[in-house]
């Protein structure tokens, strides 16, 4: 094969978890990838780092009181340096960027992510509330601008490699695996009691905070229902959700013959960062390789939604749609940051969801600010809750 351009990539989050390992990926395939830009909220001395060994065309600092630090660092590279919130929506929109891996956590993916796809920009997503939040309106602009959203969630990945070659086959069911998390088998009266430094411990993974906190209370497999539904383009009747401790089975495709394909590995999250960002073409690498002999058996179990409320009531939010997803995310981005602060206990996360989804206005069609509008009323209505 001759070797084809490399592909220029916008790295929204790149000091995250995800964002580390998507630069791990791009320094083991130089000859694939190149960086053109990456971006944190706070943490500028591991941004200026990463710009000295990535070489980006530009940089951009979230937090604008880390401005000066970044730009003297940088003074003697030829990398553009730019703060704030509004630079991520401009920076994803350059003339030589290819690709935006969104790896940012939260309701702050959304709009650069707009951003990327009006420019025409092929999506790597990671950021799974974008899709939460607003999953009508970016899967009808992906459309209009003939973008792809490649999924970087591992089960997401998974389902995307199991439909490879399927396109004129209809699902009949997606079955979305999960670990179960740390906590799986407890009872309502154990959860009670559960600490902060037990919900940090997730037994499979490596995360950031406030994802490892929603695979503890089962909320991460709820958002992820939300977004198969709208990668996918499938019904919430139609997605199954499977606990399968060991992380090996990935998750499954179900179709109208009966047949199921799965797909299966280590859990580790730079092969499915490594297949969107390489998508169509799979690269060779040196990953640790799954040995079945060394795994004699893989277990399966429903989940527990009586114990585990959040993963119900992502499902109710689906089902009500229009704005009942947005608010469902907001309610527990703010219940999970109090929870991290210690003023919110464990169980404590899925009642302000729940209040929550009780108490905002509902609107079936909403428009971006609509989503905006929601966004804020439910943030200030969950922290009245937790007051
Ligand atoms: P993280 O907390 O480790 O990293 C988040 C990154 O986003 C950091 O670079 C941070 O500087 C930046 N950031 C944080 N808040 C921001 C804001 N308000 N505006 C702009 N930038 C901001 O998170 P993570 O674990 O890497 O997760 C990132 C996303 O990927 C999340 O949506 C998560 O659900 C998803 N995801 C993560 C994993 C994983 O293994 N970590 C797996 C699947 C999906
Ligand atoms: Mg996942």
């Amino acid at each position: 094969m001759t070797s084809s351009p490399k592909k220029r990539i916008a790295l929204l989050g790149s000091t995250g978890s995800i964002g580390r390992q998507t630069l791990d990926v791009v320094a083991a395939n130089p000859e694939h990838f190149e960086v053109e830009v990456l971006t944190a909220q706070n943490s500028a001395e591991e941004l200026i780092r990463q710009a000295k060994q990535f070489k980006p065309n530009a940089v951009v600092i979230v937090n604008e009181e880390q401005y000066t630090t970044v730009k003297q660092a940088l003074a003697n590279e030829p990398i553009k340096v730019f703060a704030g919130e509004q630079a991520l929506g401009s920076v994803v929109q350059m003339e030589s960027v290819d690709l935006v891996v969104t790896a940012l956590v939260g309701y702050a993916g959304l709009k650069p992510t707009i951003k990327a796809i009006e420019a025409g920009k092929s999506i790597a997503l990671a950021n799974k509330e974008t899709l939460v939040v607003a999953g009508a309106l970016i899967t009808q602009l992906a459309r209009e601008h003939r973008v792809n959203i490649l999924p970087v969630d591992s089960e997401h990945s998974a389902i995307f490699q199991c439909l490879a070659g399927e396109i004129h086959n209809p699902i009949e069911k997606i079955i979305l695996t999960a670990s179960g998390g740390p906590f799986r088998g407890k009872t309502r009266a154990d959860l009670a009691q559960v600490t902060k430094a037990q919900a940090l411990k997730h037994p499979n993974w490596s995360m950031g905070a406030k994802i490892t906190i929603d695979s503890a209370t089962l909320m991460n497999k709820g958002l992820e229902v939300i977004e198969a539904r709208w990668l996918f383009g499938v019904q919430a009747a139609q997605i199954e959700v499977l606990v399968h401790p060991q992380s090996i089975i990935h998750s499954l495709v179900q179709f109208e013959d009966g047949s199921i394909k799965a797909q299966l590995g280590l859990p580790d999250m730079k092969l499915p960062i490594q297949y969107a960002l390489a998508y169509p073409q799979r690269l060779k690498n040196s990953f640790p390789r799954f040995d079945f002999a060394r795994y004699p058996s893989l277990t399966f179990e429903k989940p527990d939604t009586e114990t585990f409320r959040n993963l119900a009531l992502a499902f109710e939010a689906l089902e009500r749609g229009g704005n009942m997803p947005c608010v469902l995310n907001a309610a527990n981005e703010v219940a999970v940051a109090e929870f991290l602060n210690d003023r919110l206990s464990f169980l404590g996360i899925s009642e302000v969801v729940e209040q929550c989804l009780g108490k905002l206005d509902y609107i079936r069609e909403p428009a971006l600010e609509d989503y905006v509008e929601t966004d804020k009323m439910t943030r200030i209505r969950a922290k009245e809750l937790i007051r």
